[in-house]
């Protein structure tokens, strides 16, 4: 076996991939965007904390203690990112005539339902943007005689105080071009509301007493807070969706460089975080992503059709994270049922090596560390699709490219069947899909008709049947499950007798 590569990925202030090289030895601390929890989160959101959740288990996986913080915004986040519109959880508290602090607890218990499906793991820390307000109040305070200025309607920050402005973003904002610049009086377009202050004769629902009058903290301020507090400037990687890498992100930059008294951005921690990730976006030609389009897609729809989770996320890591994918039903399903073969190719592998030697109770599954991996494995095959996995990985997160690889070691022939199976179910850690049993995966339908209990009654009826000669009371039984949307699978390879429709 050969030596681990060198992790690189792709670090979008240099768009370059680049070594990752932890700033305090044998660590990593990653900061991912949070959802703005004014509604369900999107299944193209869920691709962000996939995303997130892939890097981490793969810094965790290649030895590195992990600190990983997502935040939840339940203040400050308008409808137009570009400092325009209205708080998005006052105009839903409005809307539902509900309070806002009812609706953020509402959607976040929704986002973390979504999180454990998707079996992604939970940060070290749910940052909650409102217990941050005192610390928003003093960074703000800190920055403000240099870098900012104040208008009627809050407390602006001046772009042109801090170098390289809007490198991350590249041209987009760089002429301040796409830029709305609604409010009057800003010095320069992309000049951005670290404080909004609440108009007289308003009151918001959530609003602070703060130096620059009573008012709201705005969204880039809350990450560069929580960032720095919770990981310490500078950390290691922050993460967020690709549409974060034009306005957000930034503006959270400048704020950093601001705070630290940093200066131009050729020395990337200057930013507040060595290495910038972002995913792609997953797209949807129907328009049901739109959380304005009544139904849209929620995990909770894919699974109210009867596709599990893992699905989805079996879906988003056959792509590179840096591209974009185009979600459809039918590309939903052939995840699945890569999925199912892989699990039940486990699980024959598993079974073969419990029949060679029964008298192994409980194998050491090196679950979570590569390197007790390349220790259990000394077949030189298999060993050499560890060297091809962790390289997969190992440039800038190629999960899909791993996939194939985890797939040739469950089609591997002539190695000892016990290393087969610990290899492949290890494999399936870092892209957390580790193993579910198989009848996990069915999922009913919301509209199904019939329960799970009755199929397997019918089943057996039915082969009962059969072993009587009695076949038109079988064909009659499988009739009357195909009416109630169950198709019965005589000669399934894989061994699924049953499937819901
Ligand atoms: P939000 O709740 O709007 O702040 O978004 C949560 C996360 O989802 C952010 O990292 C966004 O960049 C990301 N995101 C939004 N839409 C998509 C999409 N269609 N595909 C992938 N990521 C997305
Ligand atoms: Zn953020």
């Amino acid at each position: 076996m050969t030596d681990a590569p060198q992790l690189k990925l792709f670090n979008s202030l240099n768009r370059q991939l680049e070594p990752f090289v932890p700033i305090h030895e044998g660590e990593a601390r990653v900061y991912t965007c949070g959802p703005t929890v004014y509604n369900y989160p999107h299944i193209g959101n869920m691709r962000a904390y996939v995303f997130a959740d892939v890097l981490g288990r793969t810094l965790s996986w290649t030895g590195h203690k992990l600190t990983h913080i997502i935040n939840i915004t339940d203040v400050g986040h308008l409808t137009d990112d570009a400092d325009a519109g209205e708080d998005k959880l006052e105009k839903m508290a409005a809307t539902q005539k509900q309070s806002i602090w009812d609706i953020a607890e509402h959607y976040t218990q929704a986002f973390k339902a979504d999180v454990k499906a998707l079996n992604i793991r939970e940060p070290a820390e749910w940052s909650v943007a409102t217990d941050y307000i005192d610390a928003m109040i003093d960074f703000a305070k800190q920055i403000a005689p240099e870098h900012c200025y104040q208008l009627e309607s809050g407390l602006y920050f001046d772009v042109s105080t801090v170098e390289d402005y809007g490198r991350l973003a590249r041209a987009v904002t760089e002429e301040g071009e796409g830029r709305i610049d609604t409010v009057e009086g800003k010095r320069n377009a992309a000049d951005f509301a670290i404080w909004r202050t609440t108009p007289a004769g308003e009151t918001r629902q959530m609003e602070w007493d703060s130096p620059w009058g009573r008012g709201a903290p705005g969204w880039h301020l809350e990450c560069s807070v929580m960032g720095g507090k919770l990981l310490g400037f500078p950390f290691d990687i922050h993460t967020g969706g690709i549409d974060h890498r034009e306005i957000h992100h930034p503006n959270e930059i400048a704020q950093n460089q601001a705070y630290c008294g940093c200066g131009g951005l050729d020395d990337a921690t200057h930013s507040g975080a060595r290495y910038w990730m972002h995913n792609n976006f997953l797209v949807d030609r129907t328009g049901k992503m739109s959380k304005s389009s009544g139904e849209f897609l929620r995990l909770q729809l894919l699974i109210d059709k009867g596709y599990h989770p893992l699905a989805y996320r079996m879906m988003c890591l056959q792509a590179h994270y840096r591209s974009e994918l185009e979600f459809s039903w039918d590309g939903l399903g052939a995840a699945l049922t890569r999925l199912k073969r892989m699990v039940m190719g486990i699980r024959q592998a598993t079974s073969a090596a419990y029949n060679q030697a029964p008298n192994v109770t409980a194998p050491n599954w090196p679950d979570d560390r590569v390197d007790a991996l390349r220790e259990a494995i000394d077949n030189p095959k298999l060993a050499a699709l560890v060297d091809k996995f962790v390289a997969a990985l190992a440039d800038d997160l190629n999960t899909s490219v791993a996939l194939t690889v985890l797939e040739e070691v469950l089609a591997t022939k002539k190695v000892p069947i016990d290393q087969k199976a610990i290899l492949a179910r290890a494999m399936m850690w870092p892209l957390g899909l580790e193993p579910l049993p198989r009848e996990d995966f069915r999922i009913r339908p919301k509209d199904a008709v019939i329960t799970e209990d009755e199929i397997e009654q019918a089943l057996a009826d039915r082969k009962a049947a059969r072993a009587e000669k009695d076949f038109a009371k079988s064909d009659a039984i499988r009739d009357d499950l195909a009416a109630k949307g169950v198709e019965v699978m005589d000669g399934d390879p894989l061994g699924w007798e049953w499937k819901l429709g």
